[in-house]
């Protein structure tokens, strides 16, 4: 029996532990109850071909109705198929950060030609419904969550979760990102206008290339509906992340995520 430990979002549904050995024709063993089970069916049935074809189409950022076309696969399944990478992408954890991070918050609205805006433009009667919160990881990864509005507590609970305590988060002065020295970070605050006089390392800059990243992408596919934002915004991520490989290595990244989680 061939064992290898894999950490993944597939968990026991035994104990939801999620740490198992993979075993013959696709069972997985897990490591804490010692019960056997198998990962879930994929939401549409396609060979392992035709997973190949989807993922490398994808990978190329092509759309549902070039895909069907170039493949021969029906639009319903493509589009099947697209949206379980996605919550693939999604559910992926990616290690806590430790060391410099910066944070912001931006808001994702339905204005037309415009689907981002500034918060601080943003008149304070009217509900921003829905926020991206992220934080990047200087010379490391980005984490982004769609989340209901600007909420200190919920912005509180994200970063206790993603960083490690004791790394320097820089932020904007925005009233919602209070006081994280009280839960064990080194908080340096940006003065957008001033940055200049602050030192080196007072900015947000890399954080503010990815949002002006996902703005370009999100636009350029039109409309979203609106509880898909999510799901568009895990891809725009996981391709932000792993923007310094090969189509090559992107194509066996994602065949692989599925291969671990789902049931072809
Ligand atoms: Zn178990």
């Amino acid at each position: 029996m061939n064992k290898s430990i894999v950490k993944n979002i597939v968990s026991c549904p035994n104990c939801s532990c999620d740490k198992y050995w993979k075993v013959r024709r696709g069972g997985l063993l897990c490591v804490k109850c010692r019960s056997e089970y198998r990962p879930p069916p994929p939401p549409v049935r396609l060979s392992q071909n035709q997973w190949r074809t989807i993922v490398r189409w994808f990978v190329l950022e092509q759309s549902v109705s070039i895909i069907s076309e170039q493949s021969g696969i029906s639009r319903y399944k493509v589009m099947k198929a697209l949206q379980h990478i996605r919550k693939l992408m999604r559910s992926q954890t990616l290690d806590v950060f430790q060391g410099e991070v910066e944070v912001d918050a931006t808001l994702y609205g339905r204005v037309k030609n415009r689907p981002f805006r500034k918060y601080t433009r943003t008149k304070s009667n009217s509900k921003p419904d829905q926020v991206i919160f992220g934080a990047l990881c200087r010379g490391g990864f980005v984490k982004a969550k769609l989340v209901s509005g600007y909420d200190a507590e919920m912005f509180r609970y994200l970063l206790k979760e993603w960083v490690a305590p004791g790394s320097i988060i820089y932020s904007s002065s925005f009233k919602y990102f209070p006081d994280l020295k009280s839960i064990g970070f080194v908080h340096r605050t940006v003065n957008m206008k001033k940055s200049i006089h602050l030192g080196e390392g007072y900015h947000i800059n890399g954080l503010k290339g990815f949002w002006g990243y996902l703005k370009t992408k999100l636009s350029s596919r039109g409309g979203i509906r609106r509880e898909r934002v999510g799901l568009y915004l895990a891809e725009y991520v996981w391709r932000y992340n792993n923007r310094d490989k090969s189509t090559k290595e992107k194509i066996h990244t994602i065949i692989k995520l599925i291969k671990n989680t789902t049931n072809i």
